[in-house]
């Protein structure tokens, strides 16, 4: 049996009706840049969240840059980013002049450790990026109430994590403001790049809103410089067709991680993700720990399944960060983890057969070693 990573076509093929009648009427009327399905999306996507304010950009990595922009982060301000995240997370916060600090995780959540984060603040640090990393959402009540003593904004970095909830509410609706990605392969994901921003504050969503759009509220009168970074009507479009879907496909991903958790109970060796009982995992990523990681997946691989690492180096021992000159016990939870970490395929559409003949192969892979030593 063959098990992919991710099968988008899957996905597309369960919508292909809707899908295909909503991007020919994009083209019919030629609807390419804004216009209404744009509007449509964000207050739909902004309504989802519970948030007040949405503002969609080209991807999920502007999203970010261009939130710290409209909170006025910019040189000499210090962002602080948890060490185990993709790399958008710390370059946005590069791209706006501001100092990228790392922080290290949670090594149950592998999300931002709230102490951790208290240790780097300083005179100069003016947001906190929590990443809801692999669908799990971070320990938001600490954070918030780290930030709000140290005057710090708190940008949710939800772009693994839509319609995860915290505590019951729904990530994005928790901190100042939110960044998403809808790149193909996230939970809720679009046709090519598109990202969205939603915020409490309206007057600061407006700046988003002018920055995103070179600057310009009305064509042709540029109020200040900015940047193109918008979402064309083909992915809000597309957007728009598969956000009714989302709760469904989180759901089903659950019951994917459920069974997974089941089956792969009790191997010795083998760390199963787990879900703090405060989090509604969204497992945009299940995420296992094994020390044999390389060999487990060339075992896998052989009998056609597919795996990924998220992430194979942390952020501070990347080679884009080698001027901060960490060393490998500056994070030592990212650090140690980072060679045992392992994605199992993960999709809605994944069949229960699927998972099953994964998890067979893990415990035969795991029968093999422990007779091995
Ligand atoms: C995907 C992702 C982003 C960036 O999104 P793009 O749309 O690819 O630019 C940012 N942060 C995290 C945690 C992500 O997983």
């Amino acid at each position: 049996m063959n098990v992919p990573f991710v099968d988008l076509k899957a996905q597309y093929l369960s919508i292909k009706q809707p899908m295909d009648a909503a991007i020919a009427d994009v083209i019919a009327n030629t609807a390419f840049i804004g216009g209404k399905r744009v509007a449509d999306f964000e207050a739909a996507f902004a309504s989802y969240v519970g948030m007040p304010h949405c503002v969609s950009v080209a991807n999920g990595t502007e999203a970010i840059e261009i939130a710290l922009w409209a909170f006025g982060i910019g040189e000499g301000d210090e962002v602080i980013v948890p060490a185990n995240s993709f790399i958008a997370s710390s370059e946005a916060v590069t791209a706006t002049g501001a100092t990228v600090v790392f922080a290290d995780s949670d090594p149950t959540t592998y999300t931002l450790n709230p102490e951790e984060f208290r240790q780097k603040i300083t005179s100069r640090t003016k947001a906190v990026l929590p990443v809801h990393l692999y669908g799990h959402p971070a320990d938001m009540d600490p954070i918030l109430a780290i930030a709000h003593e140290h005057g710090v904004a708190v940008l949710e970095d939800a772009s693994q994590a839509h319609g995860a909830r915290y505590k019951g509410q729904m990530v994005g609706s928790i901190g100042n403001a939110a960044t998403f990605s809808f790149y193909p392969g996230k939970n809720l994901g679009a046709y090519g790049d598109a990202g969205g921003i939603v915020f409490r504050d309206a007057d600061i969503a407006d700046r988003a809103r002018l920055f995103a759009n070179h600057g310009s509220r009305k064509k042709y009168i540029h109020e200040i410089e900015g940047r193109n970074s918008r979402l064309d009507g083909v992915q809000a479009a597309v957007l728009s067709v598969k956000l009714p879907h989302l709760d469904g496909w989180n759901a089903a991903r659950r019951n994917h991680a459920k069974l997974y958790n089941e089956l792969l109970a009790g191997i010795e060796g083998v760390t199963t993700p787990t879900t703090a009982d405060w989090g509604e995992h969204v497992f945009h990523l299940y995420v296992i720990r094994t020390a044999e990681r390389d060999d487990l997946i060339e075992f896998l691989s052989e009998r056609g399944i597919s795996t990924g690492i998220h992430y194979p180096i942390s952020l501070p021992m990347t080679a884009a960060y080698a001027h901060f000159n960490h060393g490998i016990d500056d994070f030592p939870v990212a650090n140690g983890q980072m060679r045992q970490l392992l994605s199992l395929p993960m999709y809605a559409e994944l069949t229960e057969e699927m998972v099953r003949y994964v998890a067979v192969a893990i415990r035969e892979w795991a029968a093999i070693e422990v007779a091995e030593n």
